[in-house]
């Protein structure tokens, strides 16, 4: 949202600056050009001021237009600029949201002449919270409506209705994929009749998709499940709905953050062979292998125990879960000391709390690392919450001093062994509805390849994030034995390593670590599934929300001392 911000205003000062050339302008008016030539050349002139906004001389644009503001009005303030920025952009997000809703559901009335019933589910077995809904339709609109809430009404389309149809002629049964194209939906297809039945609404069209109402033995009927009804009238939101994305799975797993003294109240090393078991049937899971599952969810880490010291133990793991996510280290990789290596990660040196693959994007979700052998003194694995520390920073991220944190991108990059990565993060990212994601990579950042940026003022904030992530009492110890394996989520523990002893490598000591990744799309489609019971076990009674967790942690323990090292920077702050 801040980079936008600024993005539209590097933009203003570009048109601006395009005014302020005259003598071009006056140029082509002047001289009575041919109408072709003049599109030509103002063709040419729009390219002119293109150029003058790339990207390369934007940073010192922006430094010349905050000078130049700043000497037009009087009390200008950078934090004000950004407030102002930020409720524009807010507005604008409204006025978007407001015209595209109307687009979708139009409050038209029920009109006199349409065919309608009411209908309430009394059976039972449904666990439904449904209540009663009116049903109404013409031959060009289905009117959904909750006679318990004013307002409540929803009127749908036959098309985008009939797109949605699940049966076994319009999707394949065994894929699930359809069998027509959106493309050959008639426009003006319409409703024929509506049935209501405890799984949702039956549905026949008018003007159908010609090869589906030409069939003469089988009619087709479409079902329009309660669900969408419910979702239409907002009696369940999409969140209620577990679909792959990571805030469905936490509403329902919890999310409990963790320091040094939390974390060992609640970490598990789970049995290898029972994690390992097939579940039997959906009716029947195995709990070994889902509340590891569920524990990477709601604490970011697990370990297993009792892990053969096999060399493929690590892929047997890791595609329990899912498919691996291949990276240039290989399909699995070997964590060891080397010489020459080829990462700072295959040496004896101690390596800082860092993300794996930052220069990637997106970066892999999960982590494991199977310990093989342990035998040096010293090499302790260090993890710390850093999603705990981003959120209890993310409400400051708007005061001008802290804000390089969410403004400031940090180039990581890899270009090294005939191989080339580079992307580039805000150590905290967000978007409108608030934190997103933390990212801190010391030993893995790229170089600033024009330093033009002034990275003083990011410096300063970014080091109360370090003190933050790496004070004695956040940081977890953990040394692993041979047969632990520990699996962490890569986007929101950081983890490291104490230095190990070098000299026992002749004596044939040896710390050797096996390792694998999972993307963040594979790992969620397979958590999309933990059953019912058991991703709620730990959560308590409500559900998770980014607002309740942000709330939790302004209340916690920890929220003092941040905003104690806060004030350090910015005395304005308040508790
Ligand atoms: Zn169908």
């Amino acid at each position: 949202m801040f980079s936008l911000a600024r993005t539209a205003q590097a933009r203003a000062a570009g048109s601006s600056r395009a005014k302020a050339h005259p003598l071009l302008i006056r140029t082509v008016h002047s001289q009575n050009l041919p109408p072709s030539l003049s599109k030509i050349l103002s063709e040419r002139h729009s390219k002119y001021r293109q150029q003058t906004t790339s990207p390369e001389t934007q940073a010192e644009k922006n430094n010349d237009d905050a000078a130049a503001v700043a000497a037009s009005q009087p009390s200008y303030r950078p934090q004000q600029r950004r407030i102002l920025a930020k409720q524009a952009a807010a507005q604008a997000q409204q006025a978007t949201q407001q015209t595209s809703a109307s687009r979708s559901w139009p409050k038209l009335e029920i009109p006199r002449g349409a065919r309608r019933f009411t209908f309430t589910d009394a059976s039972p077995t449904s666990s439904s919270v449904r209540g009663t809904v009116t049903v109404a339709w013409t031959d060009q609109f289905l009117f959904v409506e909750d006679p318990a809430t004013q307002d409540g009404r929803r009127t749908l389309k036959p098309a985008t209705i009939r797109d949605s149809c699940s049966c076994p002629r319009c999707r394949d049964p065994s894929s699930g994929q359809k069998t027509f194209s959106s493309v050959e939906i008639p426009v003006d297809i319409g409703l024929e009749h509506v049935k209501p039945t405890k799984k949702g609404l039956e549905i026949t069209f008018l003007r159908d998709i010609p090869r589906f109402s030409d069939h003469d033995d089988k009619k087709h009927i479409m079902l329009l499940p309660w669900e969408s009804i419910d979702l239409s009238l907002k009696r369940k939101t999409m969140e209620d709905v577990t679909l792959p994305r990571q805030r469905s799975i936490l509403r329902r797993t919890g999310v409990t953050y963790w320091d040094r003294h939390i974390l060992p109240q609640h970490i598990r090393h789970i049995d290898y062979a029972a994690f390992m078991r097939p579940d039997n049937n959906p009716n029947d899971p195995n709990p070994a292998f889902w509340d590891a599952i569920v524990d990477l969810c709601r604490l970011g880490i697990v370990f297993l125990r009792n892990v053969p010291r096999d060399p493929s133990s690590i892929e047997h793991i890791t595609s329990r879960i899912a498919n691996l996510k291949e990276t240039f280290y290989g399909r699995t990789f070997d964590v060891r000391a080397k010489p020459d290596a080829e990462n700072v990660a295959y040496t004896n040196g101690f390596l800082g709390l860092h993300q794996d693959l930052l220069y990637l994007d997106p970066p892999p979700m999960i982590q494991a690392l199977h310990c093989m052998e342990s035998s040096r003194a010293g090499g302790e694995s260090l993890f710390s919450d850093g999603e705990r520390v981003g959120r209890l920073l993310w409400p400051y991220a708007s005061r001008h001093r802290l804000a390089p944190l969410a403004e400031h991108h940090v180039p990581y990059q890899y270009a090294k062994h005939g191989f080339h990565y580079f992307s580039s993060r805000r150590v905290l990212e967000g978007n409108a509805a608030g934190f997103t994601n933390v990212f801190w990579s010391p030993p893995f950042q790229g170089r600033y390849m024009s330093p033009v940026k002034d990275i003083r003022s990011w410096i300063k904030p970014a080091q109360v994030f370090s003190e933050l992530i790496n004070h004695p009492d956040a940081v977890y110890e953990h040394k692993m034995e041979p047969g632990d394996c520990v699996l962490f989520d890569n986007l929101r523990v950081l983890h490291g390593r104490n230095a190990f002893d070098n000299a026992s490598a002749s004596a044939g000591g040896e710390r050797w670590l096996r390792g694998a990744y999972i993307a963040a799309e594979d790992f969620l489609s397979r958590a999309a599934h933990i059953p019912k019971g058991l991703a709620e076990k730990y959560r308590g009674e409500v559900p998770w929300t980014p607002g309740l967790a942000q709330q939790e942690l302004r209340e916690s323990a920890w929220h003092g001392d941040v905003v104690r090292r806060l004030k350090e920077i910015d005395p304005g702050i308040d508790e």
